[in-house]
């Protein structure tokens, strides 16, 4: 098997540029060692900062959002060839804070899927499920929709470029985490439908999905044990130096 790990942070929106050197600047000593692939993805404003602190570290950079459109009349939309100059490597697409309040849907996921691609980026694609649709049954029928909806038009070759994220909306920010298993058992949901989608021995060999959602340092280890975790997307962990290298080195 040959699913290399990645744990990344979602910053959202926190950290100005002074705050973005003070922490990437504690991160890079705790994390230099690390057996899995670490990734940064942070607001815009803080991207050309974060690029020259970890420069020549094992620290990637990702953002967290790209327009669709190559260039144009999109104000306050940031293109993927801005992000692919700046150095960025990986950005996130489709977080669940993008669906409920910036009305992001599965097809506007796809485009920007499609335009990270074209343009050399590794989308990180998130996909879950909401309390409400949880407890009405419909989590494998939710996950399964957007993420087939998110791969629509793309090809075999780009499988190993992206990363798919499950995070169940109920357990962002909220302290509460899926269990392992639970997690587990709707991530091999995820890679049965890319199985659906490609073929059985790319979803096993080549496709990381990463379960997101109060990851932190007491059940990073629980977590990642489960044979279908690749990795965490993590947020309130990632703004502590300490906590993130910690969830990294799970
Ligand atoms: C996220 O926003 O992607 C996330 C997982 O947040 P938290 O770790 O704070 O739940």
């Amino acid at each position: 098997m040959s699913r290399r790990p990645i744990i990344a942070g979602n910053w959202k929106m926190n950290n100005t540029k002074a705050e973005t050197t003070e922490l990437l600047t504690a991160l890079k000593p705790l994390v230099a060692d690390a057996a899995a692939e670490v990734v940064v993805c942070v607001p815009y404003t803080a991207i050309d900062t974060a690029a020259s602190i970890i420069k020549g570290s094992n620290i990637k950079l990702g953002a967290e959002n790209v327009h669709w459109a190559e260039k144009g009349a999109f104000t306050g939309e940031i293109s993927a060839k801005m992000l692919v100059e700046l150095g960025v490597e990986y950005v996130i697409i489709g977080h669940s804070e993008r669906r409920q309040y910036f009305g992001e849907t599965d097809q506007t996921v796809n485009m920007r899927v499609k335009a990270a691609l074209a343009a050399g980026l590794k989308p990180i694609i998130c996909v879950g499920e909401s309390l409400e649709e949880r407890e009405a049954g419909k989590t494998e029928e939710v996950v399964t929709r957007q993420t087939k909806a998110a791969f629509d038009g793309i090809g075999k070759e780009n499988i190993e470029n992206t990363v798919i994220a499950y995070e169940p909306i109920w357990a962002i920010g909220t302290g509460k985490t899926a269990t392992a298993e639970e997690a587990n058992a709707t991530i091999k949901v995820i890679r049965d439908t890319m199985a659906e989608l490609y073929c059985a021995k790319c979803a096993e060999e080549k496709v990381r999905i990463q379960y997101g959602g109060s990851m932190n340092p007491k059940n990073a280890k629980e977590l990642m044990a489960q044979p279908n975790i690749d990795g965490g997307l993590i947020g309130g962990a990632s703004l502590k130096a300490v906590d993130f290298s910690q969830v990294v080195k799970y």
